[in-house]
């Protein structure tokens, strides 16, 4: 597909990307006009929307990639002369790639792991057999740890502590602290504001499940409470399997880690 063709095709119908066009919530409307588009550059439904999403995602992969956020994005893409992604199509996606991510993190961590094991049973023998008798089996690893913030001074709201095979330099751990929640932020200030009100606020909190807010003492205390969180939980996480359970309990919250004892 011709995608000059496409864009030149697509910017002809503002209701596509235009926010403030009186139809743009209008779904009926917006796929006639995909229509139109797919009917001058000979193009099946499918392959139209496809395009549109990817560049969507794109855009969000972006603003992850450089550690901005909307607001960012929204100047990036005024600098640019194109359309702004709609603040809901950016929360959608960023949903979305965020928990890709996640998932692609957890799988190289898996990865890694396995890598360590392997280094192991390459320099002692006796882990050798133990994994030959058992692939699953834990094993005593030495690890370095160490922790730093998302921005200096210990005024971070963000903290995240690694730890580190000694053997093979590679990360097999790691636990992000945050002090901060956006969500709860907004709604803590409608309150003070009288915006809304203390029963509103409580019945907001408990349904607020996926509050990002996961420690409350300072920035300075993250290092040592992350690498309390991760020899807490220490214990052999090496299979497919058991990577998938700790791929659901990253995304809920706390998560279960290396395989080192
Ligand atoms: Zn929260």
């Amino acid at each position: 597909m011709d995608e000059e063709r496409f864009i030149i095709e697509v910017e002809k119908h503002t209701i596509l990307y235009d926010i403030t066009h009186q139809y743009y919530k209008d779904n009926v409307r917006k796929d006639k006009a995909w229509c139109l588009v797919g009917g001058v550059i000979g193009v099946e439904d499918e392959t139209r929307k496809d395009v549109a999403f990817d560049v969507n995602v794109r855009m969000v992969l972006l603003a992850h990639e450089l550690g901005l956020g909307y607001a960012a994005l929204k100047k990036i893409s005024k600098v640019l002369g194109i359309p702004a992604l709609h603040l809901k199509t950016y929360q959608r996606h960023d949903k979305r790639v965020t928990v890709a991510e996640i998932e692609r993190g957890l799988e190289s961590l898996h990865r890694t792991r396995e890598q360590v094991r392997q280094a192991y049973a390459d320099v002692d023998p006796d882990v050798a057999e133990l994994l030959r008798e058992d692939a699953e089996a834990v094993i005593n690893i030495s690890v370095s740890f160490d922790g730093t913030w998302q921005k200096r001074g210990f005024t971070s709201h963000y903290g995240i502590g690694v730890c580190i095979d000694i053997l093979t330099g590679l990360v097999i751990d790691y636990e992000i602290l945050s002090c901060y929640c956006h969500a709860c932020a907004l709604k803590g200030n409608a309150k003070q504001e009288q915006k809304i009100t203390e029963e509103e606020y409580d019945s907001w909190r408990q349904t607020h499940s996926d509050c990002a807010r996961n420690f409350a003492g300072s920035s300075k205390a993250m290092e040592q409470e992350s690498a309390k969180r991760m020899w807490a939980r220490r214990k052999s996480l090496s299979t497919a399997k058991k990577v998938k359970r700790h791929q659901q309990e990253m995304q809920e919250g706390p998560t279960y880690g290396a395989g080192m004892d």
